[in-house]
């Protein structure tokens, strides 16, 4: 599925469609360079679980980010994780074989695929200029998507 945003909000209400249709033990992974509205994305897919958009930010010191609602919620930044010890010291592996939902930005730096039998939905972002993105989705739960 192919989306062309118009603005930070237009992006955030996509992302909280896409946080309805997720179940959980989802992983969501975003890639596209800095800029393009991961972060932005994140926090609508977040919004879909009840945390307050101000809870998400984009502090990439900060790897892993949990927030105690149900399912339990993981946004991750790898942007400055990119070799495969330092992914492995975040404890990255056992979040994702878990029950939680959890949203990678930089999803690139991951190295391997994210959680073997898990449903993986991806999201490509790319700055098309000015105040428009285009987001492209794949593995999203189509007849979640279409009922709402
Ligand atoms: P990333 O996490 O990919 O680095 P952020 O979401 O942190 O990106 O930042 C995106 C920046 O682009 C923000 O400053 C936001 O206001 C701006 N922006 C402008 N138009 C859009 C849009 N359509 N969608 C998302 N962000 C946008
Ligand atoms: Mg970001």
């Amino acid at each position: 599925m192919r989306f062309r945003s118009t603005s930070p909000e237009g992006t955030e209400q996509l992302g909280q469609r896409i946080g309805r249709c997720l179940v959980p033990g989802d992983i969501v992974c975003l890639y596209g360079d800095l800029g393009t509205g991961k972060t932005t994305l994140v926090r609508g897919i977040a919004s879909a679980f009840g945390i307050p958009s101000r809870d998400i930010t984009s502090a990439s010191f900060t790897v892993i980010a949990e927030y105690p609602v149900d399912p339990l919620f993981y946004h991750i930044d790898l942007y400055r994780v990119t070799n495969s010890d330092d992914l492995d010291s975040t404890g990255i592996w056992d979040l994702l074989g878990g029950n939680a939902i959890s949203v990678i930005e930089w999803a690139e730096h991951l190295g391997e695929p994210a959680g073997q039998g898990r449903a993986v939905i991806r999201i490509w972002l790319s700055d098309c200029g000015g105040d428009a993105r285009e987001i492209i989705m794949e593995g999203i739960r189509e007849e979640a998507w279409n009922n709402l």
